[in-house]
């Protein structure tokens, strides 16, 4: 399955996150440790996602950087990521699940809006287990999706909350449940935030969060410094920069 990450707090450059620790996301794209089961490389991709600081962010909202090939294959962004610099930032590599299209178009983050969005896991049954989901939503919201892949319609379904309201953490919390009902046994590692805030779920996949005083990580798998910790399964973890809250799931309302 992908891996990936996020990250709240004090500016740092893309790279200290994405590239230069030890067991870094670079790393687990070609070596990861802990995919249970669900392939042995990410390969198919990867995005990096971030909100700008000073005077690029007049524009507001995130910036987006994402490839259908290899993350070690774009000899591009050492550079590229050594020199961006952000308070919140969202990565992944993808290893596409079977019978998923390939393309650029597939791999996380997902962004509308201030928000980015990524999904580490799959759906069983894909796509006739979801159709009773996608039914009930708006047909412009179906063709405006990304791509024909799990991953996208999940984005399609919390955003289509968050579009009516919804606090993040209950988008996140009821499509979660309402997915695992109709395709038991899906896996939804999920990451949201809006730069401010960030939601993330650990549904049957690995996903660990290292706080400092100032700053939050979570990612799938721990790189660089010590200090993380297991979230455990079928949690939803809530955090800023400087709080972090994480929550049994079953039972969310
Ligand atoms: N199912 C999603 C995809 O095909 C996510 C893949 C993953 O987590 N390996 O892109």
């Amino acid at each position: 399955m992908c891996r990936h990450l996020a990250y709240l707090g004090p500016p740092v450059t893309l790279s200290s996150l994405v590239l230069d620790p030890t067991h870094s996301l670079y790393e687990q794209s070609w070596s990861p440790q802990d995919m249970r089961g669900g392939g042995t490389v990410n390969a198919d991709g990867f995005g990096l996602g971030w909100y700008p600081e000073g005077d690029a962010a007049v524009s507001g909202g995130p910036v987006r950087y994402r490839r259908n090939v290899p993350i070690w294959t774009d000899e591009n962004l050492p550079g590229l990521a050594g020199s961006i610099r952000s308070g919140a930032v969202v990565a992944a590599v993808r290893n596409g699940t079977v019978e998923m299209p390939y393309g650029q178009a597939a791999v996380a983050p997902f962004m509308l809006g201030d928000w980015l969005f990524s999904h580490n896991g799959r759906i069983p049954g894909w796509p006739e287990s979801t159709l009773k989901l996608a039914e009930r939503l708006p047909v412009a919201d179906l063709l405006r999706v990304d791509a024909p892949v799990d991953s996208a319609l999940l984005w399609a379904l919390i955003s289509n909350r968050l579009s009516e309201g919804a606090p993040p953490a209950d988008a996140v919390a009821a499509v979660v449940l309402e997915v695992e009902a109709a395709a038991p046994g899906s896996r939804l590692n999920v990451l949201l935030t809006d730069g401010e805030q960030l939601v993330a779920t650990a549904w049957t996949h690995s996903l660990h969060v290292r706080r400092t005083s100032d700053s939050v990580t979570v990612a799938s798998e721990p790189f660089g410094d010590a200090g993380w910790t297991a979230v455990p399964d079928r949690s939803l973890l809530v955090a800023t920069a400087t709080t972090v809250q994480v929550t049994p799931m079953e039972g969310h309302q």
